[in-house]
């Protein structure tokens, strides 16, 4: 009780960047002694600080340090951190229901969630859904489902794209390294085809699906394919954000074929790309989408949700799971949902999008380092390359990164080659704080 009397109410912060110690501070530097005794060496830390909290764009660390937060968890707290809709609802559920599973027993927030999906995932079919606890998870989920709905047993994915890190979804990512180096066996029956990159394949959407669907016909058989598994947008991957027709060629060659074509909107989904799913900017309606991230606004929730007659084609108790759809979590989306329509949070990733592209082509247009510059709404990239060998500058970005961290901005990396620069800002993130962050990079850049 005490604690909660004196620890400063996250929603206090003031909106600013504000380096008060040396990067790690003191206590950031004992957290992280007893963590290197406690923690296993196999889950990594992108930067030396430890939050102590946070709200809205700003995170603060334990010694006080307060950062402006373009990584947003990856894409988890689009909403914001600790949104006050988010944290009623929570507080509100917690209280009353903590857990009973689904299965055993039922409660409105999970129905309440998978109708909000039903509601707001592209195409107005009747669509179900099923609840889980992370992105991978989802995708796991996505793969049983199509497979019993099919009867079929190969799983199509793209080349730089990221599903996860279970057994399956390492098998399904493009970078074997780090996700699964050294875990062998991993899962068979997943087959990897190139994806559309215009940027680097300076192919058409219809050249680039041509490519894609010969190698999947020719080294797979159109007929032996449960699902293609795809992101609108590749995240990990370095944002790719495929040719025009790209990905509705796809789409086409899945249904002719009777494929299922699962949208991975993982990272894509929920508002972060300016719609509420990415797959509406390119006119595509998923057989199956996954969401997770951004969903609950930090709390871990996923789903997979779908065209009805396949999401029913499980089963009873082929799906599940104990923490699946948590009452807690479910609330929390719920709320995330209630507070994107009241507030216009669309509108506001759009406008994430109008502020930051200006500054980061103007940028491009004095660092020959940036070779390109894409996204879409919250969700925005540059891609470093280095001038003089056409080689991919991951040291550029490091340094980019090191930089803004003692500057007070948290910039993430991303891509295959480890050279892009992801922008994933909570959409509540002002025009003021954007503009101060994008100065820090301009002094960034010219420092490199
Ligand atoms: C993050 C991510 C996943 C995995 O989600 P987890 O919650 O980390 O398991 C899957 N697909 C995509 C596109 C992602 O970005």
């Amino acid at each position: 009780m005490t604690d909660m009397l004196t620890s400063p109410h996250s929603s206090t912060i003031a909106p600013e960047r504000r380096i008060v110690t040396a990067i790690p501070g003191p206590k950031s530097e004992e957290l992280h002694a007893r963590r290197m005794h406690a923690v296993s060496a196999g889950v990594s830390a992108a930067f030396p600080i430890y939050i102590d909290h946070a709200h809205d764009a700003i995170v603060v660390d334990v010694d006080g340090n307060q950062f402006i937060d373009f990584t947003g968890g990856i894409g988890v707290t689009t909403v914001g951190h600790t949104n006050d809709a988010l944290v009623d609802a929570v507080r509100d559920q917690v209280g009353k229901l903590t857990h009973s599973l689904f299965a055993v027993a039922g409660y409105e927030p999970y129905v309440r969630v998978c109708e909000l999906l039903a509601q707001h995932t592209p195409g107005d079919h009747h669509k179900k859904s099923m609840l889980v606890n992370s992105g991978a998870e989802a995708v796991e989920n996505a793969v049983k489902i199509a497979r019993k709905y099919t009867g079929r047993t190969e799983v199509a994915v793209l080349h730089h794209g990221y599903h996860g890190r279970t057994n399956l979804t390492a098998s399904m990512n493009y970078n074997m390294h780090p996700y699964g180096t050294g875990f062998g066996p991993l899962a068979g029956s997943v087959h990897h085809a190139p994806n559309s990159h215009p940027f680097h394949d300076g192919l058409s959407g219809a050249e680039a699906a041509k490519r894609t669907i010969t190698h999947l016909e020719k080294r797979v058989g159109a007929s032996q394919i449960a699902c293609l598994v795809v992101e609108p947008i590749q995240g990990e991957g370095g944002f790719i954000i495929p040719a025009d027709g790209y990905l509705n060629a796809l789409a086409d060659w899945c249904k002719e074929n009777g494929i299922v074509y699962v949208s991975d909107e993982v990272q894509s989904g929920m508002v972060r790309s300016g719609a509420y799913f990415a797959s509406e900017h390119f006119g595509i309606i998923p057989d199956l989408v996954t969401s997770a991230k951004g969903i609950g606004g930090g709390m871990p929730i996923a789903a997979v949700t779908g065209r009805a007659e396949i999401m029913d084609a499980v089963h009873p108790g082929g799906l599940g799971g104990t923490f699946g759809g948590n009452p807690v979590a479910a609330a929390g989306v719920v709320a995330v949902f209630e507070d994107v329509e009241r507030r216009g949070l669309i509108n506001e990733a759009k406008r994430i999008e109008a502020t930051l592209m200006p500054l980061l082509k103007n940028l491009q247009a004095q660092h020959p380092v940036i070779a390109d510059v894409r996204g879409k709404g919250a969700m925005i990239a540059i891609e470093l390359i280095d001038p003089a060998t056409g080689e991919p500058a991951a040291d550029a970005v490091k340094a980019i990164q090191h930089y803004a961290l003692h500057q007070g901005v948290l910039f993430l990396s991303a891509g295959t080659f480890g050279n892009v620069l992801r922008f994933l800002p909570s959409v509540v993130m002002s025009d003021e704080l954007l503009t101060d962050a994008m100065g820090v990079l301009a002094d960034a850049l010219e420092s490199l």
